[in-house]
């Protein structure tokens, strides 16, 4: 992965003294080829290490007292800077747009199956639940079979209204209906769902144009799917150069995605990703974080994120007693249940290792014990068949009480052998987030 990539070329560059200009040349030919790696669009790619090899032959870094850590600081410096992070609010999300005389406008476009209807109604949930706006969405999909119908749903699970479906109506016609609709109803934001098309092509445009003038959007957010690299980067390049962006929101980033597309986005259309989509259900979107997705990438994990999400599904005290009994290293059987249990409410456990700073071996681990939120039930009841000593102290788990466990929980030592493991590499895990610091050191170190 990307993150792996530039780890090998930091650890090279780490604790170094004297560092030559042709160290960093080297290095940023690493970064390079590790971008490209990753989808990222070549031309992004070549002014990133442009950007950062002038700042990193400079003076300061090779006179510095800690060249290497002078360099992983640059790129991470421009790293934010390539997702957006340089505007007012420096690493910040950019917010949405509401500024105007409601209703605000809100227009969805992009390609077929990228996610603008679930997009669409993830935002209206969120304005609604966040900021207390009252919300409407629309369906202009006339094109695909039951598109409309589809947002209706998702308006049902989300407590936001939809524009009735009146058959046969065409784009244009709905979304002058639903700003009457809007202004009638006193709603805050109204969200237009636009259709897509499997490619790019002229009819799409003419009524992405066509909507977007009768509609005057505050927002038009371009909904790209993460997962496709390159093709992101080119579908972003068509609608930037026909209609007027004013942001991005990029889905599918739960899955694998290489990162590439988010590097490039802002690159390419010049505008702030807004969102990112990490899942199927309403409640998987984030604000966009320039300064936590360069964390992530350089792999130091997205802590911050982390203790949000995780504040947000557990109680405060609870996550601050958590994460201070992970920097403390005392992290017991009892924790690691809680922690199961929490991950459920977190959108599973791919999503928390993908966030966790050197999670990579328990994410390893995960997989090996070929993991999925249903063994989470089962690691409950394993793990609730200890007793109260052995949960603090794992240690005492010999080979005769690891077979009482296995017995009173249903399952075999082997499994309970499994947890053991993981929670071994857990713990691994806070112990080098406190080597770095902590979270102060984390930030320290690259703030
Ligand atoms: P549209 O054709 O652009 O309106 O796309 P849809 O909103 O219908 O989404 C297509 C599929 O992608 C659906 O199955 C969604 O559940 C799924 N999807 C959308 N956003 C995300 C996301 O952020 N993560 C994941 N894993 N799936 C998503
Ligand atoms: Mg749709």
């Amino acid at each position: 992965t990307l993150s792996d990539r530039l780890n090998n070329v930091f650890d090279r560059l780490r604790g170094r003294g004297a560092l030559g200009e042709k160290d960093v040349r080297d290095a940023m030919r690493e970064v390079r080829i590790a971008l490209l790696e990753a989808d990222v669009a070549l031309p992004v790619a070549r002014d990133f290490i442009a950007r950062v090899t002038e700042r990193a032959i400079g003076q300061e870094v090779l006179k510095s007292v800690t060249p290497g850590q002078q360099v992983i600081k640059i790129v991470n410096d421009e790293l934010i800077t390539m997702l957006g992070g340089e505007d007012a609010n420096a690493g910040e999300a950019s917010p949405i747009n509401l500024d105007v005389r409601p209703p605000a406008v809100v227009m969805m476009v992009g390609l077929q199956g990228s996610g603008k209807t679930t997009s669409t109604a993830k935002i209206a949930k969120l304005l609604k639940e966040k900021q207390g706006k009252k919300a409407m969405m629309a369906s202009l999909d006339v094109n695909r079979p039951a598109a409309q119908e589809q947002l209706a749903v998702l308006g049902e699970q989300a407590g936001v209204a939809t524009l009735p479906i009146v058959p046969g109506q065409q784009p244009v016609d709905i979304a002058k209906r639903a700003l009457e609709s809007a202004k009638l109803q006193n709603v805050d934001v109204l969200l237009l769902d636009t259709a897509g098309r499997l490619h790019v092509d002229e009819a799409l445009m003419a009524e992405m144009k066509a909507v977007a003038s009768v509609s005057t959007p505050a927002e038009v957010l371009l909904v790209v799917d993460a997962l496709t690299g390159q093709d992101a980067v080119n579908v972003a390049q068509s609608f930037t150069d026909e209609v007027p962006l004013t942001g991005v929101v990029l889905t599918r980033m739960d899955g694998d995605a290489r990162g590439g597309a988010a590097l490039s986005m802002r690159a390419v259309t010049g505008k702030p990703i807004k969102f990112a989509g990490t899942g199927e259900k309403l409640d998987a979107i984030e604000r966009f974080h320039p300064s936590r997705v360069a964390d992530r990438i350089l792999g130091m994990g997205d802590v911050v994120s982390l203790v949000e999400k995780a504040a947000e599904s557990i109680k405060a005290e609870e996550a601050e007693e958590l994460a201070n009994r992970m920097m403390k290293g005392k992290f017991d059987l009892n924790d690691l249940r809680k922690q199961l249990q929490q991950m459920q409410n977190m959108g599973g456990l791919g999503m928390l290792a993908g966030m966790m700073p050197g999670m990579k071996k328990a994410k390893a681990a995960m997989a090996n014990a070929d993991m999925d939120d249903k063994v989470l039930v089962h690691m409950d009841a394993i793990i609730g068949s200890m007793t109260a000593k052995e949960r603090a102290n794992p240690a005492l788990l010999n080979a005769k009480r690891k077979k009482r466990v296995a017995a009173g929980s249903g399952t075999s030592v082997q499994e309970v052998n499994k947890i053991l493991k993981m929670h071994q590499e857990m713990g691994r895990a806070m112990k080098q987030i406190r080597k770095m610091g902590g979270l102060k050191g984390l930030a320290a170190m690259f703030g």
